[in-house]
């Protein structure tokens, strides 16, 4: 490690690069400061460098280890889910560089460990047309690999080609195939830049889920209960599986469909309603014995605390890179656990974004698990180099390092250079055009 003179350290500048692949698109953010040492960042999944680009001549010259400091004056341009990520990102990359300037670990930073390892659940998707059989072995071949909780997709888009499975406008579900299809349980496959400005495409996955006119008949359900009794009949019973993805359909067929899952003891049920919808969400919560989760979208503790208040959910499931960065997500977590919610933290990111939730869920006291979606990327984990050369996820669990930082000496800049994002290209070049960007930025007069 190289010495630092902490009290005059200094931010000097802030640049990015693009990957693909890994399994989605990740936007890796390193701060550079006058002595040499850098810090490690990541947008959210999906994102865009811009939102924390913007923010490079607000800290600019600035002391990265006051981080709570830059982050109060920082956190006015941030918002939910993506627009989350460009202060919850610098955020990450500060905590870095003050745990490395100081000599000691993020966990370290946020008051400490209640665990020297985190568990990792797996989530799984099988492309295509599939049975819940092939799901079952697929997930199967997740707890050989040491995984000891999972989760899949289930939803609305195994029913697309089974008939009378569906009611809907006639011509809605033809829509969704030809201008959605990512939405239809294709999980690896990102949002492109086509389909966010392909009018229909954008208007049908931004239609919410009271809106769409979408039911499940009763055959539907039968389908979906099977599907998931093939699962339970591979897997067994023991393993905690959550769902995810289930689609845009009103809160009323999801409580029919919740209903038909109790017997099959489901760890969650993910997102079945945009979270801003309280009320809904509450009536969910408590029309069945499932529990609800939400919360990858939410940016800053205050919506995390309304959802309590509300009596919305059981688990929250945040993403550290768009609820506000490392300290956010652990005062979340702490009153989560005020209210008796435990925490699935969200991640589907790179080595910088998972080791950074590692450290904060280690220093969590109610977390359950911290997600991973990369199983099947074999260059995910050589994206970085550690200082103690270790393994990031060993048998289903992260050691959370004890060296500095987030605990990553380096990146690998040949394997990241072999997966630049090509329509985003470019590594780690200047970012200049940023430099003098301002406004007055207060919130009041
Ligand atoms: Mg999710």
């Amino acid at each position: 490690m190289t010495e630092v003179d902490v009290k005059n350290l200094k931010i000097t500048d802030i640049r990015f690069a693009d990957i693909d692949g890994a399994p989605k698109r990740c936007t890796l953010i390193k701060i550079m400061t006058n002595q040499g040492i850098e810090g490690y960042g990541e947008v959210r999944d999906a994102s865009s460098k811009t939102y924390a680009a913007m923010l490079k001549s607000r800290i600019i010259g600035l002391n990265p280890c006051n981080v709570d400091y830059i982050f109060h004056k920082i956190k006015q341009f941030g918002f939910h889910s993506r627009q989350g990520g460009g202060v919850s990102g610098i955020e990450v990359a500060l905590l870095d560089l003050a745990g490395k300037a100081w000599g000691v670990p993020v966990w370290q930073l946020l008051g400490g460990k209640f665990r020297d390892k985190v568990r990792v659940y797996c989530d799984t998707d099988v492309d295509g047309k599939h049975t819940g059989r092939d799901m079952g072995l697929a997930l199967k071949k997740r707890m050989e690999q040491g995984f000891t909780m999972l989760k899949m997709d289930l939803g609305i888009g195994l029913l697309m080609d089974e008939p009378g499975t569906i009611c809907a406008p006639l011509g809605f579900i033809d829509d969704m195939k030809k201008y959605a299809p990512h939405i239809l349980n294709v999980q690896g496959g990102s949002v492109t830049s086509d389909m966010v400005s392909h009018k229909n495409s954008y208007d049908i996955v931004n239609t919410a889920h009271p809106f769409t006119g979408i039911h499940i008949t009763e055959k539907g359900l039968d389908y979906l209960e099977d599907y998931v009794r093939q699962v339970r009949e591979v897997i067994g019973y023991e393993v905690p599986l959550a769902i995810d993805h289930f689609g845009h359909v009103c809160v009323e067929d999801s409580i029919l469909f919740a209903r038909r899952m109790e017997k099959y003891r489901l760890a969650w049920i993910e997102d079945m309603v945009p979270w801003q919808m309280h009320d809904q969400l509450h009536r969910l919560k408590h029309s069945t014995a499932v529990p609800v989760c939400t919360g990858e979208d939410i940016y800053l503790k205050e919506e995390f605390k309304k959802l309590f208040e509300d009596d919305c959910v059981s688990i929250i499931h945040p993403d550290i890179l768009t609820c506000g960065g490392a300290m956010e997500l652990k005062k979340i977590a702490d009153l989560a656990d005020e209210n008796g919610v435990a925490v699935a933290v969200h991640m589907a990111e790179s080595p910088i974004a998972c080791l950074a939730a590692a450290h904060t869920a280690a220093a969590m006291h109610n977390v359950l698990a911290l997600e991973f979606h990369s199983v099947d990327c074999p260059w995910w984990k050589d994206m970085v180099n550690l200082y103690d050369g270790g393994k990031i996820i060993d048998n289903g669990f992260i050691t959370v390092p004890d060296t500095p930082g987030l605990g990553i000496e380096s990146l690998n800049d040949e394997v990241l250079k072999a997966h630049i994002n090509k329509d985003i290209p470019g590594y780690f070049e200047s970012t200049d055009e940023w430099n003098v960007e301002f406004s007055n930025d207060r919130l009041w007069s």
